[in-house]
C-alpha cells in the first residue's frame, strides 16, 4: 500500500487551500477550523501522527461558527509548520505498522459503503479495505449515502458525522429499521470525539462510534472482529426482520426438506420466484418507507393465501420466493390468485394512492435441486421481458435467454481500451451473455445508439478525453430518465483530483485509478456486475 501517494496528495490539497487563503487575504476563523479538522482526519489516518495532533491543538482555540476574518499575513508560522508537518520530518513520522494482513481477509461478501466527503481520506480507506478483499461503495454526500444504501444493499455502512448536506444522525436516521432487521454493522465516524456525539450516536442506534484519525491497528482488527459478527449472526437468523417471511438461508433448508418428501410422498413441488414491478420507482415517488410498507403487504397477503403446506422467502430486496406443493400448474393457479389480490391493493401516501404488481417465474422439481432456482429465475426474467405483471412457466424447450451485460469502455487511450477489451474477452459466465463496446471519446459514444432496457451494462468512463470529458458525459448520462440498469465507473488518473469528487458527486458508482494493475481490472469488473445481477 503506498502510503507515500496519500501524503503527496494530502500536500497538494494543503496548497490548493493556501493558494485560496492567498488570493482572498482574508479567511474566516471558521474556514480555518473546517480546514484544520478534515486534515486532522485523513493526517492521522494515513500516518502523520504530529501534523494530526498540531490540527488538534489549534482545533482547541478555534470556533466551528465564528465568521471573524483572520488576515493571511498572520499565518506566515501557521503555514510554514503544516508544510513541514505534511512534507519535511521525515523522521518523525510514526510509520504505518498494519496488523497481518495475510492473516486476516475480508471476504468477498464483505460489502461497505462508506459515506464522508472528504476525497483523501475515503480513497485510502476505500484501498486499504479492497486490498483486504473487500468490496467498498463511497458516496460523498447524505442523500446519495442512504440512496446507495437502498439500492446496493452493503452489510456494513460507515458514515461520517459532518457531511455537506446533513448530518451522519440524520442519514442514519433515514436508514436505521433497514440496517437493523438486516443486522448491518453501522458506524459513526468522527474527529469531534466528545461524549455528547457518542452519546448521540449509541441512542441514535448506531452500532459503534469510532473516532477520526484512525488509528490502523485498533481499526483493522476492529472491522474485521465486526465482521465475524455479522456473518455469525446471518448464519443464525433464518427470518428477514422487516416482513416476518423465511429468509434466504432458510429456502436453502426448506428445498431441502421439499426435495425428501417429494421424493417420498410422490406429491410434486414448485419453486415460485417473484419480484416486484417498477419498484424503484415506488421508492423514488414516495419514499423508503413506503416502499417498506408495500413489502410487508405483499408478504402478508402472499400468507394469507398460500395454504399450509406453502412456503414464502425473502430472496432479497423485492424479490420473494416460494415453495408450492404440487405441480407447475397448480403453482400457476396459485400465483393468478395472488396477483389478483396483490394488484387490487391500493397504497397512500400523503393524497396520492397507487397500486403494484410483481412478475413470477414457476419452475416445478424434476430431480434436479440446484437447477430449480434458476430455472425459475430464467422464467422470471422472460416474465419482466414480456410486459411484467404476469407469470411465466419454466420450459426447458425454449431457448435459454441469458441475461445480458455489456461493458461499455469510453477512452481516447487505444492502449487501455484493448487491454480492457482482451481482459474483458477471458471472462465467461455461465448465465450472463458479456458483451464488450469500444467508444474512442464521449461524444460519439452519446451520439450512438447503445441502450437496451433490457441489458445491464457496466460503464467504464475516461476523466479526461478532447473533446467532451467525461464528467460532462456522466453528468448528461445521468440525465437519461432510466439509469437503473447502469453502472459508471470513472477511470481517473490522479486521485486527488476534484474531478473524482464531482463524479461521485454527479452520480458515478465507483472509481478507478490510473495507472491500473491488469488484474485488478476484471475483479472489480465482477465486483460491480455483481452489483447489478
Ligand atoms: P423491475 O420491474 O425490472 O423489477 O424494476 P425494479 O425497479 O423493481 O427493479 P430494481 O431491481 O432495479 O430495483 C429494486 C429496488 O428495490 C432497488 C432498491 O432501492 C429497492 N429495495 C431493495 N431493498 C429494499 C428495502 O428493504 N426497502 C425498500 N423500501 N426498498 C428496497
Ligand atoms: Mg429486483
Ligand atoms: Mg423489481
Amino acid at each position: 500500500m503506498d502510503y507515500e501517494k496519500y501524503r503527496k496528495l494530502l500536500a497538494e490539497k494543503i496548497e490548493d487551500s493556501f493558494t485560496q487563503w492567498g488570493n482572498k487575504k482574508i479567511v474566516n476563523e471558521s474556514e480555518l477550523y473546517a480546514f484544520l479538522h478534515t486534515l486532522k482526519g485523513t493526517a492521522g489516518t494515513i500516518g502523520l501522527q504530529p501534523l494530526a495532533e498540531f490540527c488538534d491543538a489549534h482545533l482547541e482555540i478555534l470556533s466551528p461558527d465564528d465568521e471573524a476574518g483572520i488576515p493571511i499575513s498572520s499565518l506566515k508560522n501557521f503555514k510554514k509548520n503544516i508544510r513541514l508537518l505534511a512534507n519535511g520530518n521525515e523522521k518523525k513520522r510514526r510509520d504505518l505498522v498494519l496488523p497481518d494482513l495475510s492473516v486476516n481477509h475480508f471476504d468477498q461478501d464483505t460489502f461497505i459503503l462508506l459515506i464522508d466527503d472528504d476525497l483523501e481520506f475515503v480513497s485510502f480507506v476505500k484501498e486499504l479495505l479492497e486490498q483486504l478483499g473487500a468490496q467498498v461503495l463511497v458516496a460523498m454526500n447524505g442523500t446519495r449515502g442512504i440512496q446507495q444504501f437502498y439500492d446496493m444493499q452493503p452489510n456494513m455502512v460507515m458514515i461520517d458525522l459532518q457531511l455537506p448536506d446533513m448530518t451522519g444522525l440524520d442519514v442514519f436516521e433515514k436508514i436505521r429499521d433497514t440496517a437493523s432487521d438486516r443486522h448491518v454493522v453501522s458506524i459513526l465516524m468522527s474527529s469531534n470525539h466528545s461524549d455528547e456525539v457518542i452519546g448521540q450516536a449509541y441512542t441514535a442506534g448506531l452500532m459503534d462510534f469510532i473516532r477520526k484519525p484512525f488509528d490502523l491497528n485498533v481499526f483493522l482488527p476492529y472491522l474485521f472482529n465486526r465482521d465475524k459478527l455479522r456473518k455469525a449472526i446471518s448464519q443464525s437468523i433464518t427470518t428477514d426482520g422487516l416482513t416476518g417471511v423465511g429468509n434466504r438461508k432458510r429456502l436453502d433448508e426448506m428445498l431441502k426438506y421439499c426435495e425428501r418428501l417429494t421424493l417420498r410422498s410422490g406429491i410434486p413441488f414448485s419453486v415460485v420466484m417473484i419480484d416486484l414491478d417498477h419498484f424503484k420507482s415506488v421508492n423514488d415517488t414516495y419514499g423508503h418507507h413506503t416502499g417498506d410498507e408495500v413489502l410487508k403487504n405483499f408478504s402478508r397477503i402472499a400468507l394469507a393465501e398460500k395454504r399450509e403446506t406453502d412456503y414464502i422467502f425473502r430472496y432479497g430486496g423485492e424479490e420473494f420466493a416460494m415453495l408450492i406443493s404440487g405441480g407447475k400448474d397448480e403453482a400457476h393457479t396459485f400465483v393468478e390468485r395472488l396477483h389478483e389480490s396483490f394488484n387490487g391493493v391500493v397504497f397512500e401516501e400523503g393524497d396520492k394512492s397507487f397500486s403494484v404488481t410483481f412478475s413470477a417465474g414457476i419452475a416445478e422439481y424434476e430431480g434436479r435441486l440446484e437447477m430449480l432456482l434458476i430455472e425459475a429465475d430464467q422464467a422470471l426474467y422472460q416474465a419482466k421481458r414480456t410486459g411484467r405483471n404476469q407469470s411465466v412457466i419454466f420450459d426447458k424447450n425454449q431457448v435459454e435467454v441469458k441475461r445480458k451485460l455489456q461493458v461499455i469502455i469510453i477512452d481516447d487511450d487505444l492502449l487501455i481500451r484493448t487491454m480492457l477489451e482482451e481482459e474483458l474477452s477471458g471472462w465467461s459466465l455461465p448465465d450472463i451473455e458479456l458483451s464488450v463496446k469500444l467508444f474512442e471519446d464521449g461524444v460519439s459514444f452519446l451520439a450512438a445508439d447503445w441502450y437496451d432496457p433490457d441489458t445491464n451494462f457496466i460503464i467504464l468512463l475516461d476523466g479526461i478525453m478532447p473533446g467532451m470529458d467525461g464528467l460532462e458525459v456522466l453528468e448528461r448520462l445521468k440525465r437519461r430518465p432510466d439509469t437503473n440498469n447502469i453502472l459508471v465507473s470513472m477511470m481517473t488518473a490522479r486521485t486527488s483530483d476534484q474531478d473524482i469528487k464531482s463524479a461521485l458527486w454527479l452520480g458515478a458508482d465507483d472509481y478507478m485509478m490510473k495507472p491500473f494493475q491488469k488484474n485488478e481490472i476484471l475483479s472489480r469488473i465482477q465486483n460491480l456486475s455483481s452489483r447489478l445481477f
